[in-house]
């Protein structure tokens, strides 16, 4: 029998960030403002060319951007910010940080916003958190069209989706702010990290101050002086700093994005093909304006029940290949009901059906075509297993 493929091991840095990292150990130059080229300015410069966005600004993680974010826009106190009822638990905690109120829009079972819902809810509304969970593109240009209608600024989290295009442009940059991590499980990996850009100055002046630019220490940003002027000592500085050593790691990693994106997308559509030929399994289409860049799984359990779907995880267990369904363990940071520090939980049953069937399972960008044949079979196996049980004995 095969070994079940190792989906947790990350691939090793480039030997380009040890040698920098050599360099600053040395000459003990870890902090950003030390000089205008340090490595946290050239992450940012390259990292604006690669997206095609102006402006970059590195964090200590995607959370603190997605912070920096809301407070960037200058929303009041108790602000409300629509996002995803779907998605990280970091995303509501940003915003409850940024002293706004979530109001969590419904999901489909394709993983993306329910349009309806959030036109329903715009109304009221003062912001938009787009999280692109998994790398899920929801609709940009329905959400664009409506955020324009109502005159709403529209923040991506795009942790999970580096590399990713809708109609050709990179997601990020269509939003007015998009916030990347480089948290270990995203496709660049720094252990921590993040980033946001924008194209508008006083959104990247604002961000720049607060995230701890004090003093004059924004001079050391490409960006037009007198927008920072305005905003000095005006802003709190909230110190959420990334260092060069995260910088050093990050950067070489940037030549990787093109490889990472294709080689995931690719396992992504193999594995995909094989588990929607099983009648007990489907897995979402992209979206006819979305080029995607996974490095994970998310499929749906088709008329199974809470019983058969714990089942399920078992088997597919005992196969070797670890599954988790979003809304079937108590402490799941993705289910919304989890989010008690939010209060009451809101009524949201389309999110809640979809979280107790959806799974998730790793499928990091290095495996080989045999490895995902070996997850593939272990996933349509596990299904068999629990809804065609009779099988096991006719073969
Ligand atoms: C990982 C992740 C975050 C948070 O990123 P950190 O860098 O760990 O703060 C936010 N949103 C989504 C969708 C994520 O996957």
């Amino acid at each position: 029998m095969t070994l079940p493929p190792n989906v947790y091991d990350a691939e090793p840095i480039p030997a380009a960030a040890g040698e920098e990292i050599e360099r600053l150990l040395n000459s003990g130059d870890l902090f950003r403002y030390t000089n205008e080229d340090s490595p946290v300015a050239l992450l940012e410069r390259d990292f604006a060319q690669a997206l095609g966005a102006k402006y970059a600004l590195a964090v200590a993680s995607c959370s603190a951007a997605l912070f920096l974010s809301l407070k960037a826009l200058g929303l009041p106190r108790g602000a409300r910010v629509l996002i995803p009822a779907f998605t990280f638990a970091a995303v509501p905690s940003s915003v409850v940080h940024a002293d706004c109120t979530p109001v969590l829009v419904e999901v489909k079972d394709n993983y993306r916003i329910d349009l309806a819902d959030f036109e329903a809810k715009l109304d009221g509304a003062d912001a938009i958190m787009i999280s692109h969970m998994r790398g899920h593109t929801s609709d940009m240009d329905t959400i664009m069209a409506l955020a324009f209608a109502h005159d709403l600024p529209v923040i991506e989290d795009a942790a999970h989706s580096l590399g990713t295009q809708w109609n050709g442009r990179n997601i990020g940059t269509i939003g007015r702010i998009g916030c990347f991590s480089f948290q270990s499980y995203k496709l660049l990996n720094a252990g921590e990290g993040g980033i946001l850009i924008t194209d508008d100055a006083d959104i990247i002046a604002r961000a720049v101050i607060m995230s701890g630019a004090y003093e004059h220490n924004w001079k050391k940003h490409p960006v037009l002086h007198d927008r920072f002027a305005r905003w000095q000592n005006k802003l709190p500085l909230y110190n959420t700093r990334m260092s060069n050593i995260l910088a050093a790691i990050v950067r070489p990693q940037l030549a990787e994005i093109p490889r990472r994106v294709r080689d995931g997308r690719r396992n992504h559509d193999y594995v995909a093909a094989r588990l929607n030929a099983s009648p007990h399994l489907q897995v979402p289409a992209a979206l006819d304006q979305e080029l995607r860049a996974p490095d994970s799984i998310q499929f749906n359990l088709t008329g199974f029940t809470d019983v058969e779907t714990q089942a399920f995880q078992i088997a597919a267990a005992a196969r070797g290949v670890k599954v988790q369904v979003f809304g079937m363990s108590t402490d799941n940071a993705r289910a919304f009901w989890n989010w008690q520090f939010l209060g009451e939980v809101p009524d949201l049953p389309q999110t809640r059906a979809m979280l107790s069937r959806a799974c998730d399972a790793r499928l990091p960008a290095r495996l080989t075509i045999s490895e995902l044949d070996t997850i593939a079979a272990a996933l349509t196996g596990a299904a068999e297993d629990v809804k065609e049980p009779e099988l096991a004995y006719s073969t």
